[in-house]
């Protein structure tokens, strides 16, 4: 698509990024299953390696279907780029790779994806990184955690597993006072939802596994620059706005002014640690995102059905969808995701442990799986599976304690998924 007028988010979705393949007209995008690309003579092969020229040379770097996803993801989240990885948590590692050196630190909300606790508060330190986690809803402790080492903020949108909603433009409020960038993971929301640069985010994280790709076909994962931070500000980001010793002394910050994050990204990053998204990955998430606003209309609107329906049954103790006008983070929905609040929300079922285990395992439509932002609707025990590494502290934190389940609601028909809930809660309180 050429750059016209300004389109809705709904032609995005089907266009950006995207243009008739021309070698063949192909209307769709081509899976550009290829390894490397050939040079038009030696000159162009140098230049292409200098960065002087944009083109492609060898598919752990950059592919054209890959290329089509990457610009269709910045686009919708008003990024100026962004660069696809192999997974989620390749991107996590992706957006802070430039910014870390040994010593430093990021400051985590203590309600995230239970992967990421992990990964923020044991795998980085083998870098010399690490992470201090704050209760995002006191913005004071935020502030208060920032020292002289810290590189990041990063916290969710709406936040795995109980859909709490983080006030983004308070948090970046925070983080530019401190003269350091804001990475917001936007997975739970999509940018249909919620668009985290208008709310003061430097970079905003996808795991493109989820509502994305949106079928549960493949992982995937993406990091999109709002182009908005000055890396030469101040002398904290050296690898961006100093002689980059891995690119023969290229000054990023200089050299791609509002693009040397994405740059960085592609001629390092990728170059480097080889966490590349494939073309096929890439294919089916082109798939899946041109449908995602129709899609999350249909995932909040059976969300709040299902919620209410749960919020007023006996046998579960309390929801946590921030749809709710009940919910203590509901007055943040029109502000951070004014279209709703997502499909993923957490329950307690009264019997805790063991009634939740017999949920689990007593439903129909509801799949049992690590997985969610699927069309299908799923159901985890966060507690015994993806926050099962965390201590009972980290848990309750996270909100992931062991009387509790986490639903992300489908697109199926809402009177059914009730019914559904029904009997099996019927089952796990008898
Ligand atoms: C799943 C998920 C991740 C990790 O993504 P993968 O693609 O599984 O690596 C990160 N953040 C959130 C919010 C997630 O739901």
């Amino acid at each position: 698509m050429t750059d016209g007028p300004t389109y809705g988010f709904d032609t995005l979705q089907v266009h950006a990024g995207a243009r008739p393949d021309p070698a063949t007209g192909a209307r769709q995008v081509p899976i550009y299953q290829t390894t490397a690309y050939v040079f038009r003579d030696a000159d162009h092969a140098a230049a292409l390696f200098n960065l002087q020229e944009v083109g492609y040379i060898y598919s752990r770097l950059t592919n054209p279907t890959v290329a089509a996803l990457q610009e269709r993801i910045a686009t919708l989240e008003g990024g100026v780029g962004g660069v696809c990885c192999s997974s989620g948590h390749a991107a996590q590692i992706m957006a802070l790779f430039p910014l870390m050196e040994p010593g430093r630190n990021i400051i985590a909300s203590t309600r995230l994806y239970g992967g990421t606790i992990t990964q923020f508060s044991q795998t980085i330190k083998r870098f010399g990184w690490s992470a201090k986690f704050v209760d995002f809803d006191d913005l004071d402790a935020v502030k208060a955690a920032i020292d002289d080492d810290t590189r990041a903020v990063f916290c969710e949108a709406i936040a795995n597993p109980g859909g709490h909603i983080t006030d983004l433009d308070a948090i970046s409020a925070i983080s530019d006072a401190a003269g350091i960038p804001l990475i917001v993971d936007n997975t739970s929301a999509t940018p249909y939802l919620c668009r985290p640069i208008e709310h003061g985010a430097t970079l905003v994280v996808h795991s493109t596994t989820k509502y994305l790709t949106g079928n549960g076909t493949v992982t995937g994962g993406c990091v999109v620059d709002s182009g908005k931070f000055d890396w030469a500000a101040n002398d904290k980001f050296p690898s961006l706005s100093q002689p980059e010793p891995a690119y023969h002394g290229m000054k990023f910050a200089e050299t791609f002014g509002p693009l040397a994050f994405t740059f960085h990204g592609i001629a390092i990053g990728l170059r480097d640690l080889g966490m590349t998204m494939n073309p096929q990955a890439a294919h089916y998430t082109l798939m899946g995102i041109e449908t995602l606003s129709l899609r999350m209309d249909r995932h909040v609107e059976n969300a709040v059905k299902v919620a209410t329906w749960l919020e007023n049954d006996p046998r579960v103790d309390y929801v946590t969808y921030a749809g709710l006008a009940s919910s203590p983070y509901n007055k943040l929905v029109a502000k951070i995701c004014p279209k709703g609040a997502g499909g993923l929300f957490t329950i307690a079922v009264k019997g805790g442990y063991d009634s939740c285990v017999k949920l689990v395992d007593s439903l129909e439509i509801f799949s049992h799986v690590a997985n969610l932002g699927d069309t299908r609707s799923l159901i985890i025990h966060s507690a015994s599976t993806t926050h099962r590494q965390l201590t009972a502290a980290q848990q309750e934190a996270a909100g992931a304690g062991p009387g509790i389940v986490r639903l992300s609601i489908g697109i199926e028909d809402a009177d059914d998924l009730i019914a559904d809930l029904d009997q099996a809660l019927a089952k796990a309180t008898a």
